[in-house]
């Protein structure tokens, strides 16, 4: 089975299930976990998690930090940038270019 999803890095999204539901913010990082047969992504500022952090100098005295941990994109939906609602997408080739396209405002968010 191919691992597929249509969120990309740098889409905001919003969390629709679990303890972080209605959370919004900006995917930093998608990780393919092949051998897991999933997709997860790091949210900026979601699913937070305190780690203790060791001091590295000067610039980073250490302490308690908090650092997003990644969440299954199932239970991410997409924020469209064009009419800021939770959206899905379908995807169509516009003079050779992939383009994922908002099913609620029918705008390229690509
Ligand atoms: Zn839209």
């Amino acid at each position: 089975m191919r691992l597929k999803t249509y969120l990309k890095k740098n889409d905001i999204v919003e969390v629709i299930s679990g303890e972080e539901k209605g959370k919004r913010g900006k995917i930093i990082k998608m990780l393919y976990e092949r051998e897991k047969n999933r997709i997860r992504a790091i949210v900026e500022g979601v699913n937070l998690h305190k780690k203790h952090q060791r001091p590295r100098g000067v610039d980073q005295p250490g302490g308690i930090i908090d650092i997003p941990l990644p969440l299954p994109v199932c239970k991410l939906a997409l924020i469209c940038p064009k009419c800021g609602q939770k959206t899905k997408v379908r995807r169509e080739k516009i003079e050779n270019r992939r383009v994922r396209i908002c099913k609620k405002c029918n705008e390229i968010i690509d």
